[in-house]
């Protein structure tokens, strides 16, 4: 018997795994319907020897301590501070938008000062900042929104900007100086030694089976555990029955070059024209040292994979409604991108899943002080009353026995 059986090996699954055996003791079955852990995350050395992300560029930050320093019990660390540039009307500059985009875009040569004015000008002021197009056009102007957000959201989400929630152009901001950083969190690495390894530290113990090219369903009736923690696609649990949630997808188009170099920097982001949205070299990320260099073009599409949850509010209001659903699910913890429905970066996932294991904890701890407290027949040592498998299980829903 399992006490718990975890649905994906992506950083939701694999975390819980973690913590519940060696945090609980816990005997936990993990299984993933892919070949390999890690979820979208994982990387491999392919057919080369380069180091690659299978599911596309993973960049990992956060402003999280909590989150950075229970990943670093698994993984040594490279500093990395990822760059972007855009393709945009024949150039290519920084993105985010700062200093240095509108002076080369332009021929100028403003100081942040005169940028601020350039914007204030450009600017179309929004009272209500709803959707991506607000976001974007209450900062810089139709202008810019054009070159540089438009086409690209448009390819990404098979959506117009105006369509989609603030929150998801709200992801890249504008500067007025030159710092050309992506991302400008308090901690920006890679692990040392790859994602892959990360979970491999992560998910060895003795208390962890982990079960690949393996879908839940074949073997919910035939494996016995207690409660699960499933981080799959929600609709998908619960058989679609108010339809599909819309998930964006992804096709990769992974290339090896025989040059020691392909671009010009980590990401190349290309808002107009192609019908790929960016391209990665990956040896920028991994600091990985080789002759040839591997790359890898993403091109959006609506059918394969569920890669992005898609933010506008019919999507969140029939979210809800699965929701509720799980909420009444006895002893199915749901959690991570798929299984909340967030378009949540790795080390939100990794709070998520740590906060979900602290109610866990913290109920379990709560039953144990209320059977030292109330001593019965049912508390006496190594006993589980039955009862308590019936008590909130840390998700705000109610447990039950599965087997
Ligand atoms: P996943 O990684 O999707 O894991 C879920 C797992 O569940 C999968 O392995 C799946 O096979 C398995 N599964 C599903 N259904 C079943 C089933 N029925 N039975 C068994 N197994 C099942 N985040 C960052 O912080 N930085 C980045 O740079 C970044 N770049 C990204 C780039 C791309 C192209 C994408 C798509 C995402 C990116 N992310 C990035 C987000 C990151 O991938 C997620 O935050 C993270 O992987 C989510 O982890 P998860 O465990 O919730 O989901
Ligand atoms: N975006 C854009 N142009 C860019 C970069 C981003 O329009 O050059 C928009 C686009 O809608 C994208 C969103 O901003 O989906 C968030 O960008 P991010 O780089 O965070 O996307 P992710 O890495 O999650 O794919």
């Amino acid at each position: 018997m399992f006490d718990y059986l975890v649905v994906g090996a992506g950083f939701a699954g694999s975390v819980l795994a973690e913590r519940l055996a060696n945090g609980l003791g816990k005997k936990v079955l993990i299984c993933d319907k892919r070949s390999h852990i890690g979820g979208n995350a994982y990387d491999h050395f392919n057919d080369d020897g380069l180091l690659v992300h299978k599911y596309g560029p993973h960049i990992f930050h956060t402003n999280s301590e909590y989150v950075f320093n229970y990943l670093s019990r698994f993984t040594e660390w490279r500093e990395y501070y990822h760059r972007v540039l855009a393709s945009v009307d024949g150039l290519q500059v920084p993105i985010p938008i700062n200093l240095d985009t509108i002076n080369k875009l332009y021929g100028l040569s403003l100081t942040s000062f005169e940028l601020e004015e350039f914007f204030e000008k450009a600017r179309q002021p929004r009272e209500h900042i709803r959707t991506s197009e607000d976001v974007v056009v209450n900062a810089v102007g139709k202008e810019l929104y054009e070159k540089f957000f438009r086409g690209y959201t448009r390819k990404q989400w098979g959506l117009d900007p105006s369509e989609l929630d603030a929150s998801v152009t709200a992801r890249v901001p504008v500067r007025i100086n030159r710092d050309d950083r992506y991302f400008t969190d308090t901690y920006q690495a890679m692990p040392k030694y790859g994602y892959t390894r990360m979970f491999e530290k992560m998910l060895d113990s003795p208390n962890i089976k982990v079960l690949l090219n393996c879908d839940y369903r074949e073997i919910i009736d035939e494996i016995p555990y207690r409660e699960m923690i499933y981080s799959g696609p929600i609709d998908s649990f619960f058989d679609y029955t108010y339809g599909p949630l819309p998930y964006r997808s992804l096709e990769f188009k992974h290339e090896t070059h025989n040059t020691q170099v392909f671009q010009n920097a980590p990401v190349v982001n290309y808002p107009n024209g192609q019908p790929y949205t960016r391209v990665t070299e990956f040896k920028y990320l991994t600091g990985q040292q080789h002759e040839k260099t591997s790359v890898v073009y993403e091109y959006p599409r609506a059918e394969g994979d569920p890669y992005y949850p898609i933010p506008r509010k019919e999507n969140a209001d029939l979210y809800n409604r699965y929701k509720t659903l799980a909420d009444a699910q006895p002893n199915v913890h749901f959690v991570g991108r798929l299984a909340t429905y967030k378009y949540y970066n790795m080390d939100q996932v990794v709070a998520q899943a740590l906060n979900v294991y602290r109610k866990i904890a913290e109920e379990r701890s709560a039953r144990t002080a209320a059977t030292t407290i109330l001593p019965t027949s049912a508390s006496r040592p190594g006993f589980v009353p039955q009862s308590s498998l019936r008590s909130s299980n840390g998700n705000g829903v109610s447990g039950r026995k599965v087997v």
